[in-house]
């Protein structure tokens, strides 16, 4: 499956001088590793000092979320264009806190994920369900749905090298974090899902898991066949967490 994938979300914290401070932790206590690829996903106003610190260092960067639409009259928006204008390589899309409180629809994030790709970018597709839904047992047919948006608009083979992050809802900034099984199960189903249209995508494609990881639990998660690394949250604004958690991928 080749090298893990790490990715900070730093969602919407910092500010320059913290950023400054936790860019250069990053710097210093990464650049040694070897297996493990590490992106960090910062506020859009942050992508200037994102580029100018981690440029010509190992750790990519990225943004959060990015417009469906190429250019245009979308005031508020920014584009896949104006995103890989700071050099960034990865976008987030699709992340639950966005699909909740910005009612983002699965055709949205679908528009989202080629735009992204159109770029450039590498996109990172958040999909899982709610804490209801694995209760009542269809928490594959959720996600299914979810990649079903995108495989049935675009086919398959637009997973080919992008990142599927698989982060239930409920285990989001819970502490509590789905079990190795439970992430393992899921992301089967997903590459399998994508394998039996397109074998190259399910290769190339990363699944990560994302939820609660942290230092302790990620050794187990990363262990797993198909878990490919993680979307780290809460524990990328520590530095020493966040290192100790890309050492375990
Ligand atoms: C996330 O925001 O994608 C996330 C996984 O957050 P946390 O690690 O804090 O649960």
């Amino acid at each position: 499956m080749g090298k893990k994938l790490v990715v900070a979300n730093w969602k919407m914290h910092g500010n320059l001088a913290e950023n400054k401070l936790l860019f250069q932790a990053y710097i210093d206590q990464l650049s040694s590793l070897k297996n493990t690829d590490v992106v960090v996903c910062v506020p859009y106003p942050y992508l200037a000092q994102a580029q100018s610190m981690l440029q010509n260092t190992n750790i990519a960067w990225g943004a959060q979320n990015l417009s469906k639409d190429a250019v245009g009259a979308h005031t508020g928006e920014v584009s896949a264009a104006m995103i890989k204008d700071f050099g960034a390589s990865y976008v987030i899309i699709g992340h639950s806190e966005r699909a909740t409180a910005y009612c983002e629809s699965d055709e949205n994030i679908a528009t989202k994920f080629v735009q992204a790709q159109a770029h450039g970018l590498i996109p990172i597709l958040c999909v899982g369900e709610t804490l209801i839904e694995r209760e009542a047992g269809v928490m594959q047919m959720v996600v299914g749905k979810q990649l079903d948006t995108i495989i049935n608009t675009y086919g398959a083979a637009v997973f080919a090298n992008s990142v599927v992050s698989y982060e239930p809802i409920w285990a989001i900034g819970t502490g509590l974090a789905a079990s190795s099984d439970q992430a393992q199960s899921m992301h089967e189903f997903i590459r399998g899902k994508v394998a039996v249209l397109d074998k190259t995508a399910a290769t190339s494609m990363k699944i990560l898991y994302g939820g609660s990881v942290n230092p302790q639990n990620a050794v187990q998660l990363f262990a797993m066949q198909d878990i490919d690394g993680g979307l780290i949250g809460k524990c990328s604004l520590n530095a020493q967490e966040f290192e100790r958690i890309c050492c375990a991928a």
